[in-house]
């Protein structure tokens, strides 16, 4: 493993474990991922001592700043690109009701056993007798090449001491493709009660990482199949299942919706509008209906499912801010351009479309080729014809009529100044006519055209202007 090692700060550290005469290891994630090709620079040294004198003596050696976590034992240094972290080798155990384990000092496979998985528990030595060599005593190296998550001590201890590696085992099998071992797969299902002990933060933090790994449907398969689904975000969970009434059965809306979510996330890293393909659907279980002689039926879906937003980012503690607002907006618009897809598009349509997504208008776009999850060949694609007939359109609207970000040409102001009103429901009536009025083409997006509309409006209302111009 030595040609590993080939950055002078390997040398640095080995030196000083030398002098020192303290045993110095590379172990964790920086080993796995030197198995991997994924190039890292977050390397994590483990020292048979105190880590935090260790760390003390690499800064001045090396020049820079440590910082010191004393509550954690650890210590923190950036050296170039790189950041490293330092801890004394540990031997834990655990209670029951936390979290937080009590912990000595302990050997260097006391230290792998405390490691969540076999993979993450390999470690190369720094020190002089056998310097760069693997040291490996959970078979890591054979999981790596089996793809395999499997703990290094009986799974059922490992999830009970720390359910958090429940999660993460299921985010390193999303991220790398990786099938999680038959008996620690067990071992979650019967533990899974045991994420009620983590804070909603930690969980929702891995939930992200599974959302943002290259083909999410794999972790979000075994969050559903271990149970843990339905504690952490029943919402989505809820989505599962065909009911079959006079022989008519729907879609199986969680299966469909990791389709649409698989099918973005080849299009897109952004963490929010994976969130609205996850979240486009949430309320088909709320709004499900058999109607006589027609099927199933989601009425306004959409529209409750846009509700439903901010309840569960408030759940999942995700923020409250414009990354929610933007998910609910995706989530109340998706349906407009399917609907526009299957039938003759008209200019209105699509300056409804562009005036309600304004910036948005891709990431809508985006959402709705993914949410083509039709196996049938014909409709896929007559869909994706008119999904490329719906983008010319909105370039070619958008080019004459400028209505993305657009603003009326008449504000409620110059309405109130211009027939002496107060703000009250006349002026929003007006207001509504005008951009109505613009959205349906019946006058052109200009400030004479408008007012000419404005005045014969006016009169219908029985209202007339104290002041002739603005
Ligand atoms: P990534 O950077 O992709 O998240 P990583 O493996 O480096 O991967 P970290 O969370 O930085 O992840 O953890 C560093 C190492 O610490 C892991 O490789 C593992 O050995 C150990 N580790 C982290 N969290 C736990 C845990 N909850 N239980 C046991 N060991 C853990």
């Amino acid at each position: 493993m030595e040609k590993h090692l080939k950055h002078p700060v390997f040398k640095v550290l080995a030196d000083i474990a030398s002098h020192n005469n303290i045993e110095a290891y590379v172990i964790g994630g920086y080993v796995r991922d030197i198995f991997l090709h994924r190039p890292s620079k977050d390397i994590d040294i483990v020292v048979l001592g105190n880590g935090i004198e260790f760390a003390e003596l690499a800064g001045k050696q090396l020049k820079t700043k440590v910082a010191v976590f004393k509550n954690f034992g650890t210590a923190m240094l950036k050296y170039q690109d790189l950041e490293l972290e330092f801890v004394g080798a540990r031997k834990e155990s655990y209670r029951a009701d936390s979290r937080k384990p009590i912990v000595e000092n302990g050997s260097i496979e006391d230290d792998q056993l405390r490691r969540d998985f076999t993979i993450n528990a390999l470690a190369i030595s720094l020190n002089k007798a056998n310097y760069g060599a693997l040291v490996d005593p959970f078979d890591g190296v054979a999981d790596l090449q089996q793809q395999l998550i499997k703990t290094p001590l009986n799974p059922e201890i490992t999830f009970s001491d720390d359910p958090l590696r429940m999660m993460r085992a299921i985010r390193f099998a999303s991220q790398l493709n990786f099938n999680i071992d038959e008996a620690a797969l067990a071992a979650i299902t019967k533990q899974k009660d045991r994420v009620a002990i983590l804070s909603k933060e930690r969980i929702t933090d891995e939930l992200n990482k599974i959302i943002l790994s290259p083909v999410p449907s794999i972790g979000f398969k075994y969050l559903f199949d271990t149970g843990l689904l339905k504690l952490i975000f029943p919402a989505m969970a809820n989505l599962y299942g065909v009911e079959i009434i006079n022989g008519k059965g729907h879609k199986d809306n969680f299966y469909h919706t990791l389709q649409v979510l698989d099918n973005i996330s080849l299009n897109t890293n952004d963490l929010w509008l994976r969130w609205a393909a996850i979240l486009h659907d949430i309320a088909k279980p709320a709004t499900k209906r058999f109607e006589e002689g027609h099927g199933w039926t989601f009425h306004g879906h959409e529209d409750k499912g846009a509700r439903m937003v901010p309840q569960i980012f408030a759940q999942l503690k995700l923020p409250l801010n414009e990354k929610m607002k933007y998910v609910q907006k995706l989530v109340q618009l998706h349906l407009r351009p399917i609907v526009l897809a299957q039938e003759v598009v008209t200019d209105s349509a699509v300056r409804r479309l562009l005036f309600d997504a304004g910036d948005d208008i891709e990431s809508l776009m985006l959402l709705c080729n993914a949410d083509v999850t039709t196996k049938n060949e014909y409709k896929v694609k007559k869909y994706r014809n008119n999904f490329e007939l719906v983008k010319q359109k909105l370039k070619d609207v958008e080019e004459r009529d400028k209505v993305r970000n657009w603003q009326p040409p008449i504000s409620g102001n110059d309405i109130m100044m211009m027939f002496g009103l107060a703000a009250g429901k006349e002026v929003g009536l007006l207001k509504n006519a005008i951009r109505e009025a613009i959205l349906e083409g019946e006058i052109t997006n200009s400030y004479e055209e408008a007012v000419q509309f404005m005045l014969k409006k006016a009169k219908e209302y029985g209202l007339s202007p104290v002041q002739k111009s603005i």
